[in-house]
């Protein structure tokens, strides 16, 4: 449990704390109930409340009579104090996400594409998105936080600039960050997808029990988001996470790297459709047949089953190799395409991990779905935004000091 500090110069952190707390339980907390978790004192709990109260972050709720003794007031968060526009810049569709301070989504949209745009005017595409959802939720742009932007990497974290995104050519050397900025007037987050998807599952776990674990986020391309001791493993440059060539098939498809059977080529939309004898769409859309290979192996078609089957074993064996690394035994499975063929591919995912032979866990891997569905980077990317108001880290306290 963390707890909260007396000492005044501690104010900010012990604000976030109690924010943080009182998000957590939406049947709300009395101050008794929040000095008891965090060590505060009453006085200075009553004036970090005061004041989270004053910014109009949380109000009073009701009151509850628990035993003898006046009955408690309790408080709650106030959802639609503060908001966070979360967009995910993806190779198949760009999406774009309002959340409120529940991180809950108040809006979603998706962010039209031009084709040949030069940089300028992809940023401005995306400065229109985030006009265009404020203003149909009619939100004031001052109780917006800001924009976090989620993109397959690499990327350049100092900087908020996308590098040279092999899925998003056009976005190549882009300042995001700064262009994004100065477009919409708002504050600009820039986050890897797969550590943006792994922050968006921790914001939703209330309990805050997700402190170890891994994302496989499994979208056009596949990464690994990484939690260690509940905050996200960045790495040094913000890029952490690329399993793609990590080697789970040695009879698989030959990949650009020279091995074959790397997890990235071997369950890529692409590779999938090409093994169950799917023709090759001219869109590039994938979609509308991973759709078809999901329903062709329900209803028992062989090549789709087989393909879907060896897809999971696939995915299964990196799952292991990289929980044999980390050791974190939680696995958290989401992505778009994820989404597309879950239904079909989670129970062969789930047995292969428990059934590896390589295995070096020394507790059972726990998998499971993304409670944040198709939408999780760009929800993610938002909440990195929240994460800045509520998240109580140890670090930042001694920074304060
Ligand atoms: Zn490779």
């Amino acid at each position: 449990m963390r707890t909260g500090s007396n000492l005044p110069a501690v104010g900010e952190y012990n604000q976030t704390l109690v924010l943080d707390l009182i998000r957590r339980a939406p049947e709300g907390l009395s101050r008794v109930e929040l000095s008891a978790r965090t060590g505060l004192s009453a006085q200075t709990l009553s004036n970090v409340t005061r004041r989270l109260a004053d910014e109009g972050l949380i109000v009073e709720a009701g009151k509850v009579i628990s035993g003898p003794g006046k009955p408690r007031t309790l408080l709650k968060l106030e959802p639609r104090s503060r908001f966070a526009v979360g967009v995910h810049l993806d190779p198949v569709v760009d999406t774009i996400v309002l959340v409120d301070m529940a991180g809950d989504v108040v809006a979603h949209d998706e962010i039209p594409r031009r084709h040949g745009a030069a940089p300028d005017e992809l940023v401005d595409d995306v400065r229109a998105a985030v006009d265009r959802i404020l203003s149909d939720a009619d939100i004031p742009r001052p109780l917006v936080l800001g924009v976090g932007v989620a993109a397959p990497g690499p990327f350049d974290a100092r900087g908020g600039r996308l590098l040279d995104p092999p899925l998003l050519p056009a976005w190549h050397n882009v300042h995001v960050r700064e262009d994004l900025g100065a477009a919409t007037g708002l504050p600009v987050i820039v986050e890897k997808d797969v550590t943006a998807a792994m922050v968006g599952e921790m914001w939703f776990d209330r309990s805050d029990a997700l402190t170890d674990a891994m994302f496989l986020y499994y979208g056009a391309g596949v990464g690994l988001g990484v939690a260690i001791s509940g905050s996200p493993v960045r790495g040094r440059t913000g890029n952490a996470g690329g399993i793609a060539h990590v080697v789970v098939d040695p009879d698989g498809p030959a990949c650009e790297c020279g091995s074959r059977g790397c997890l990235g080529v071997s369950i890529e939309p692409r590779t999938l459709l090409a093994e169950a004898g799917y023709e090759p769409t001219e869109t590039g859309d994938s979609r509308p047949d991973l759709d078809r290979l999901v329903r062709d192996a329900a209803e028992g078609g062989a090549p789709a089953r087989e393909v879907l089957h060896r897809a999971g074993e696939r995915i299964a064996r990196a799952l292991v190799v990289t929980n044999n690394l980390l050791d974190v035994d939680e696995v958290v499975l989401g992505g778009p395409v994820w989404e597309r063929l879950a239904a079909v591919l989670v129970d062969t995912v789930t047995a292969r991990v428990a059934a590896d032979p390589v295995s070096t866990a020394t507790r059972a891997i726990t998998v499971r779905l993304s409670r944040v569905g198709a939408d999780v980077a760009a929800v993610g990317a938002a909440c990195l935004m929240l994460d800045g108001a509520f998240a109580a880290r140890p670090a930042r306290m001694m920074i304060a000091i």
